[in-house]
């Protein structure tokens, strides 16, 4: 690791939040300083102040709706400081799988700035722990269609606009090593044949992998999954040195080509491993005798897949990346040791200016007045060094890209406090998911009830691959859809335990009650083919989506039709619950 001193990087982190109040009032300034005169934050009478009670007194909390239509200006071509001072070069836009609609965000290099930051920060913390050496990584990274806006600005991912920004290059080489995947294969058209090279390559370079990394669990599951499918023909293609003909792009056939020469020796070596492992339990180690970890986020939405994804690495650690979204950057995970469970974040407190707004869970003599929408009881925000260990609070923050008090809709617990900077533990997205009555359950509170579920099926060694749900309010009373899709077929005794179970395992008051006096029906529980997910995935990808950031929707609403109808479409056997009959 050169021109990068991994002790300097920790010390400045610790400089830093030890005095996290201090980096946060000067934060607000300069952001105020370099964006005060913008028509957003004119209009709203700041008049040049810069302090936090200012600012909290005059500027009202948002969320994304309420800037949609000065960010489509922007992206219309209005070149006049309307959110920032300087303005903005591109477009980010947001997953999409989360509410199924992308959203539009600005980038600026500010963000790219505080990429670089958190890259560095958790690395330096990685390594002081799992140090690496200058080789190479396996990285299933995909970069994703671009499009021009009508304002002519450049709108793809956050992750496609940092990768292709010169400062990201420069830095880059000196924190991570090198993708063992040459770029043609990276910004490949098509992701199932980069998914092919990256594996290959990977393999291809298996003494010299350091680690293994995707943005998210899920897309390091799905290259494992594929690879117990094509491994025999990655073999055959290493054996002779000749790609297989399933990879028809010119530029990916090219590039690989030349990494790739007949090596027989390394073809048995690959062969024999894959078939003396069981259920290809520690492929992972078994392939890359070097790798020191595998890397990604594997928090929220993530963690359905992390038992699949530790029956690859086996022994090999698991660490969680950093908390951050298309808007912007919140945290670091600088302790990687601790398990993907119960991984935390340590707020940058130079990034931007974070809020936090208090949440509780409402009594239920409360819920049984508030409307659907209303999940929490929130207090006033809080400042970042004003909150405590234990509690739950919704993140906003304000940063250099032309957010200002913006609520991201996620909802985090305090764990404790690094010096003076919170550690977060990401809970859940903060929309409610299913709801019918005065019911209110979380993407949590799914996973959870599938989890209690799926133990049914371990037994069978049956594993559910991917899981969503749909409230149907097309029969009376509504009633909770939760699809399957397993790794393969199981009796209709065991499933219809499942269902119950299932429907028990939603313990929330309102659920529990609704359903007591049939004010909620039975939840149904469908089970759909083997490759349904796959498709959902393709639907994403098409809209310009990238297979390392998919994240699987966990609620279906009916007017995401497209999705719904491939689920629909595909639906084997059907179960209703019991668990409430008397
Ligand atoms: P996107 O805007 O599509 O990049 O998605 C951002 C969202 O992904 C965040 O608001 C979180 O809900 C989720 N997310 C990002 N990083 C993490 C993480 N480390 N753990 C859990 N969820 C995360």
């Amino acid at each position: 690791m050169t021109a990068f001193s991994i002790e300097s990087v920790i010390d400045e982190f610790e400089t830093m939040t030890k005095n996290a109040g201090h980096h946060q009032r000067e934060t607000l300034r300069q952001i105020l300083e370099q964006n005060g005169k913008t028509e957003y934050l004119q209009n709203l009478g700041l008049g040049g102040r810069t302090d936090p009670e200012s600012y909290k007194a005059c500027v009202p909390l948002v969320t994304h709706s309420d800037l949609e239509p000065y960010i489509q200006r922007i992206a219309d071509g209005d070149s006049s400081p309307i959110l920032t001072g300087k303005p903005i070069p591109a477009i980010s836009l947001s997953s999409g799988t989360t509410q199924g609609k992308r959203k539009y965000l600005p980038f600026t290099e500010e963000l790219v700035q505080s990429t670089m930051q958190i890259y560095r920060t958790s690395f330096a913390f990685r390594n002081r722990e799992y140090p690496i050496g200058d080789g190479k990584a396996l990285q299933f990274i995909y970069g994703s269609k671009q499009f021009k806006t009508k304002g002519d600005l450049t709108a793809t991912t956050a992750t496609t606009n940092v990768y292709m920004s010169e400062q990201f290059k420069c830095t880059m080489k000196d924190i991570q090593s090198q993708c063992a995947s040459p770029d043609e294969v990276i910004f490949g058209s098509d992701y199932q044949q980069s998914l092919y090279c990256h594996l290959l390559c990977g393999l291809i370079y298996s003494d010299e992998v350091q680690f293994i990394f995707s943005t998210f669990a899920h897309s390091l599951v799905h290259s494992f999954r594929t690879f117990e499918k094509v491994w025999e023909e990655i073999c055959t293609d290493i054996r002779v040195g000749v790609l297989s003909s399933r990879i028809t792009i010119p530029s990916i056939r090219e590039a690989v080509s030349k990494i790739l020469v007949p090596n027989p020796s390394l073809a048995d070596s690959i062969y024999n491993k894959c078939v003396g492992l069981s259920n290809w339990y520690g492929v992972i180690p078994a392939l890359w005798p070097n790798a020191k970890y595998v890397y990604g986020i594997m928090t929220g939405s993530m963690e359905p897949y992390l038992k699949k994804l530790r029956h690859y690495a086996g022994n090999l650690p698991l660490i969680s990346a950093d908390y951050g979204s298309s808007e912007g950057w919140i945290g670091a995970n600088v302790n990687p040791s601790l398990p993907p469970e119960l991984a935390t974040f340590v707020v940058l407190p130079n990034i931007g200016y974070f809020e936090f707004i208090p949440l509780e869970k409402p009594e239920m003599q409360e819920l049984e007045t508030s409307s659907a929408s209303i999940h929490y009881i929130e207090a006033e925000p809080l400042g970042l060094t004003d909150v405590e260990v234990g509690k739950e609070y919704e993140v906003v923050f304000s940063n250099f890209a032309g957010l200002y008090r913006y609520r991201l809709g996620d909802v985090v617990k305090v764990t404790g406090f690094h010096n003076c900077a919170p550690e977060l533990r990401f809970i859940c997205r903060r929309s409610l998911m299913l709801s019918i009555n005065i019911d209110k359950n979380t993407e949590k509170d799914l996973q959870l009830s599938v989890e209690e579920a799926a133990k049914l099926l371990a037994e069978e060694k049956i594993e559910v691959v991917d899981f969503t749900s749909h409230v149907d309010t097309s029969t009376d009373p509504g009633h909770y859809v939760i699809f399957w899709e397993l790794s393969s077929d199981s009796s209709d005794e065991i499933l219809q335990s499942c269902c119950n179970c299932l429907d028990l395992s939603f313990v929330d008051a309102g659920y529990v009650s609704s359903r007591k006096v049939s004010a909620i029906g039975p939840l149904e529980l469908r089970i759909v083919q083997k490759g349904t997910f796959n498709m959902i995935l393709d639907h994403y990808v098409g809209l310009g989506g990238v297979l390392s950031q998919f994240k699987a929707p966990r609620c279906v609403s009916q007017s995401n039709n497209k999705v719904l109808q491939i689920l629909c479409m595909n639906v084997t056997s059907c179960y209703f619950s019991t668990a409430y009959e008397k």
